[in-house]
């Protein structure tokens, strides 16, 4: 047990004596500096970006993290994945790995950590590593469609993930189902300065040989696409030329066809093309304005390539058509809304053929329904955001990070509960912050933020995102969590930082200020049904297949429900999954701002560590006993403390351990003898029989 010893801080932050914030800092710090980017909170596992490759991986330390139980090594995700591992095969109970923290903490990288342990450790055999191959590979797919550079992250998920990792009942892997989170779409059309685009767009370009540049009709520098940043175009140490090989032949693994994978390049070079239809001012005979487009090459190709109607195109990009009951009419865009158009079109496209890669990867891991299986489930998401301006995104993203929260407190305090009924010893009731109604200020279904939104959106007459504003000021104006302009001035606040389109939530993890700005029109996600009924009328089977309201027998007048709520509803789906499961915590921190390795800037962790609840996370599990271990362990460990157990003993651990503890006169309150472990209530205890150790070693 190397919990306590050296000079590196504690191995887990349960035993830091005094528990504050500024000594839990001081801990990480130390450790980091010593390049131990791993500390536990009991079972949870906080993990520090190292930004350098630690010799601490690989097979050797896989089969090292194999054969010890958990406090044995240095904190590691290997010893995590090995307790989740192990509980699923020899336990039966099904298990998640959640993994939080912010961009370019260090998420991805964790859950494919975890991928590469389980697979090494789960079962051999042809049929079995082909199903782990598939599994690895969906990987690189889909982090070429779902990833791209940013500001914080070279290689930054712009998506959420959760995949269930399936097993029989030896616990060797049979498939899985990956779910995805709301892409970041907009990052198609534009991107912000020194960021680009999405992967494989770059990679496309670089890693195409002439041929298939021509039957795509593309050019290999990226200086042609509109939607390619230009100052941006290349990553360091990133080879987007090999990357698109790995790329492809990862599709053909998880059992792409030849066919698929043109199919899906065509999709991905029409929205690069798209981004390059000109579109300019015109006006009609009544000098009404309207729009055209410059150079009708780019349409044609468009036309050509996915096998659709160009003049079709032209006309559902410039005009748009509305139905009634009774007529038709068709009115024209100006410039500014042909481009709207034009971006929504293909941020659409982007978006559903990510979607659709997704289900087609699920499609070749799925397990047969009649199995028995036991289930492993992965989450790697952003975590709790708060940027200079928050809009609709991080709106939904820290909805989906208070749910998590609320997940973890609930899930943390009954599983301590379970191990004291387990080890009959009473349990001790913990204060903590319920942020239930948080979450129901957000989701409730009638009265909450999200069903207003709705609400806004679907009413008819004039809604705009300031109406919407109102009602929330009007609606929450006295509740506790919820501040705005309106309900600041009625309590006599003023405060400049606020603009008057905003409203703030004081979430579990500070205060964050939202701008309505844009709220109406992202929650609607329309997209003009002239467009979808273009996409839909092209013979290109993939591409059409993205656009199935396109088709005039399936253009119901229902519309389809709001991203808001779409994203509400696999929110309770993940959660009803997660409670359903074992949880394991994985909490990666960001050290700096500037992808550095050996940089560690306390404030910026200290805001993270906030975010992360790890204050609330060691409160919560040294509310009854810090430290906990198997009889035979700890004797094995502090028997040379006493004279009856040293150097020999022949009785049961427990009694060993009763003899050891009962020649200490320690107080009573001290100790609690469970079924099969020893409970010591707090650190001060482990520290004093440390160092009565140490005095005798
Ligand atoms: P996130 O998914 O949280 O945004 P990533 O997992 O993509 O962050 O990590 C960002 C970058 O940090 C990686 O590309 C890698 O360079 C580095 N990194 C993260 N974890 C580790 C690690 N355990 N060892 C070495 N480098 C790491
Ligand atoms: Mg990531």
């Amino acid at each position: 047990m190397p919990l306590l010893e050296g000079s590196v801080g504690v191995e887990d932050l349960v035993l830091l004596e005094p528990l504050e914030e500024e000594s839990l800092l001081r801990n990480l710090q130390l450790r980091y500096e010593h390049k131990e980017i791993y500390t536990y909170i009991g079972n949870v596992v906080i993990s520090v970006n190292p930004y350098q490759q630690l010799p601490i991986y690989g097979p050797e330390f896989i089969a090292k993290y194999q054969d010890y139980t958990f406090y044995e090594l240095k904190p590691h995700i290997y010893a995590l994945a090995n307790v989740a591992y192990q509980s699923l095969r020899d336990r039966d109970r099904d298990q998640c790995i959640l993994i939080t923290g912010e961009s370019g903490a260090g998420k991805t990288e964790a859950s494919k950590l975890v991928m590469s342990y389980v697979a090494a450790v789960c079962g051999k055999g042809e049929q079995v590593n082909s199903v782990k191959e598939q599994l690895l590979q969906s990987n690189p797919v889909l982090e070429a469609f779902g990833n791209a550079k940013t500001i914080r992250n070279n290689n930054s998920s712009r998506f959420g993930k959760y995949m269930d990792i399936e097993f029989d009942f030896k616990g060797s892997p049979l498939g899985g189902v990956i779910t995805n989170y709301l892409l970041e779409k907009s990052r198609v059309v534009r991107q912000l300065q020194g960021e680009r685009n999405f992967h494989i767009f770059y990679q496309l370009l670089a890693g195409a040989d002439a041929q298939l540049l021509e039957a795509l009709k593309l050019q290999r520098d990226t200086s042609g696409y509109t939607y390619l940043n230009q100052e941006a175009s290349r990553v360091g140490g990133m080879d987007d030329a090999s990357n698109f090989s790995a790329v492809r032949s990862a599709m053909t693994v998880i059992g792409f066809s030849e066919e698929e994978i043109r199919q899906v390049l065509e999709v991905t070079a029409l929205v690069l093309k798209l981004g390059n239809v000109e579109l300019t001012d015109e006006f009609q005979a009544n000098g009404i304005p309207a729009s055209g487009i410059r150079d009708g090459r780019g349409v044609r190709e468009i036309g050509e390539m996915v096998s659709l109607d160009s003049a079709a195109l032209e006309r559902a990009l410039c005009s748009r058509t509305m139905e009634t009951s009774r007529e038709k009419v068709t009115t024209a865009l100006n410039v500014t809304q042909a481009q709207y158009a034009r971006d929504a079109l293909a941020k659409n496209i982007y978006s559903r053929l990510f979607n659709w890669i997704v289900n087609r990867i699920n499609e070749s891991i799925k397990v047969g329904s009649g199995e028995r299986k036991k289930v492993m489930g992965v989450l790697d998401i952003y975590g709790f955001e708060i940027l200079e301006d928050n809009s609709f995104e991080q709106f939904v993203i820290n909805y989906c990070n208070e749910k998590l929260q609320q997940v973890f407190i609930e899930m943390t305090l009954k599983e301590e509960q379970e191990e004291y009924k387990r080890e009959g010893i009473p349990w001790v009731k913990v204060d903590y912050f319920d942020n239930g109604i948080i979450c129901n200020l957000i989701e409730h279904n009638q009265r909450g933020i999200l069903a207003m939104l709705d609400e806004e959106c679907l009413r008819p007459g004039v809604v705009s995102d300031s109406t919407f504003l109102a009602k929330l000021n009007q609606l929450f104006c006295n509740h506790s969590h919820y501040e705005s302009k309106v309900t600041q001035n009625a309590q006599h606040q003023y405060d400049r930082s606020m603009g008057l389109g905003c409203f703030r939530i004081c979430h579990y993890a500070g205060k964050v200020t939202y701008n309505v700005n844009s709220f109406i029109d992202k929650n609607n996600d329309l997209l003009f049904r002239d467009l979808s009924q273009t996409m839909w009328k092209a013979r290109h089977p993939l591409l059409r297949s993205l656009f199935p309201e396109g088709d005039p027998k399936q253009a119901s007048l229902k519309r389809p429900p709001t991203a808001g709520a779409q994203f509400k509803s696999s929110v309770a789906i993940l959660m009803k999954n997660l409670y359903s499961k074992n949880p394991n915590y994985i909490r990666c921190i960001k050290p700096n701002e500037h992808q550095q390795r050996g940089r560690f800037s306390s404030e910026l962790v200290a805001t993270q560590a906030r975010y992360l609840g790890l204050m609330e996370n060691v409160r919560v599990r040294r509310a009854g006993y810090a430290h906990r271990q198997v009889y035979a362990h700890f004797l094995e460990r502090y028997r040379l403390l006493s004279q009856s157990t040293w150097p020999h003993w022949n009785g049961g651990a427990r009694e060993g351990v009763e003899k050891v503890l009962g020649e200490l006169n320690l107080s009573p309150q001290e100790l609690a003898y469970g079924k099969t472990k020893i409970f010591i209530r707090s650190p001060k205890t482990l520290f004093y029989l440390e160092e009565q150790r140490r005095l005798r070693l």
